[in-house]
């Protein structure tokens, strides 16, 4: 079934939805909120472990005898925190 926008603004207007109906649209947008947080500040979290155990950031590759680039995936590493470019 196939329900678009306008309708289910109608159907509110028209007092057709139970207050149920309105807290599990809330429940599910919060859900999907603190979720993508959380994936967000878990991927931080890596990038930060990988960064200090000088992994690759892109593929995990041991990056100890080549500091500057990926020799398996050429990317970058990524500088130190606190580290200036100038
Ligand atoms: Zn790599």
């Amino acid at each position: 079934m196939l329900v678009t926008s306008a309708q289910l603004f109608l159907s509110y207007n028209q007092h057709e939805w139970h207050p149920i109906d309105f807290m599990l649209c809330c429940a599910m947008l919060l859900g999907t909120g603190t979720w993508a947080m959380t994936e967000r500040h878990r991927h931080r979290l890596e990038f930060q472990r990988r960064r200090a155990r000088w992994i690759c950031i892109n593929c995990g590759y041991d990056l100890r005898a080549t500091p500057d680039r990926c020799p398996e995936c050429g990317h970058a590493r990524a500088p130190a925190p606190g580290a200036s470019n100038a």
